[in-house]
């Protein structure tokens, strides 16, 4: 029988866990809030953002959008960040991304205050990954951290275990690498130019697929005597329906464990950041 990853299970004991610690806050004169700034109206980022904000008014955090016009020119877009970093009141920041084409050039990611970064994508955070720790109070980007969170509430083992991580971005690919890696897994990091992808999976006891591109792993790539564990990461389109990269009909009877979408790994992204504003203002109090 294969194991369906379902992040339900665990988002609602993480929302028990998180209202009561934003109630603590909230009691010593600290309430947590999330400022999301988005540079024009992308409706995907603004269906990611509605999550965010529903997630933050279900633990009992403050929300806020700043959404700014698209025509916004590179200084007043850093003064708008400096604002809310020097802002005592905001305790965490999210630069929504895609951000418009003129504002590109800057390095984004660390722009934010590293102490509200919930993300987790300031350099001086994402060193502790290169460091080798897998301690939960730091910033952890967020894809990453839910990843881990999904493989230790359903007991997936992972010392020893050979992990192939497909995809190698800065968001999810690269830092679920080295997180898997300093949880003792062996850990291969595949990606567009990889040649031998089927062989690799073929030997893999835990696949995580971020790539972004529908039914690109099938029953090819698995080898049913291995009982192999897949994280599907992929959000994409198919027939006007989400789904992930893994062709899930035919891959998920040949597998132990895989990770629905939608329901698997979206829904860990955004209890994570939930979870990263929550330590911020703990660690600030
Ligand atoms: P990206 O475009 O930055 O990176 C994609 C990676 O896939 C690249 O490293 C590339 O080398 C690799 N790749 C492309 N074609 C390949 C192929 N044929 N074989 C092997 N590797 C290949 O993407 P990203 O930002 O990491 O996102 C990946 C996917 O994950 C997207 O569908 C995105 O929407 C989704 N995503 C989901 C969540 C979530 O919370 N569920 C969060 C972040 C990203």
């Amino acid at each position: 029988m294969t194991t369906l990853l379902k992040a339900q299970p665990l988002v609602d004991q993480k929302i028990a866990d998180l209202t009561k610690r934003c109630q603590t806050l909230i009691q010593n004169g600290r309430t947590p809030f999330m400022k999301v700034v988005l540079v024009g109206n992308n409706p995907a980022s603004l269906t990611y953002i509605k999550n965010k904000k529903r997630i933050c008014e279900m633990v009992g955090a403050k929300f806020e959008l700043d959404q700014l016009d698209d025509k916004i020119t590179k200084d007043e877009f850093l003064k708008h960040i400096e604002k809310l970093n020097n802002d005592p009141a905001v305790t965490g920041i999210i630069i929504q991304l895609p951000v418009s084409p003129e504002l590109k050039t800057l390095r984004i990611t660390n722009l934010v205050n590293p102490e509200k970064d919930i993300d987790g994508f300031h350099s001086k955070n994402t060193q502790w990954l290169y460091e080798g720790s897998y301690q939960t109070n730091h910033l952890l980007p967020c894809t990453p951290k839910g990843i881990i969170g999904l493989l230790d509430f359903y007991q997936i083992p992972l010392k020893g275990k050979h992990a192939v991580v497909i995809g190698r971005s800065l968001i999810v690919g690269k830092p679920i690498s080295m997180l898997l890696s300093n949880r003792d897994a062996t850990v291969t990091l595949a990606h567009s130019k990889t040649e031998n992808l089927v062989e690799l999976t073929k030997s893999a006891d835990i696949i995580i697929s971020a790539v972004g591109r529908a039914e690109l792993i099938t029953v090819s790539h698995i080898n049913p005597q291995r009982k192999t564990v897949i994280i599907d990461v992929g959000m994409n389109t198919l027939d006007g329906k989400l789904v992930g990269d893994v062709k899930f009909d035919e891959v998920s009877p040949l597998v132990a464990a895989i990770s629905p979408v939608p329901g698997g790994v979206g829904p860990m992204t955004v209890i994570s950041l939930v979870e990263n504003l929550i330590l911020a203002t703990e660690k600030k109090s």
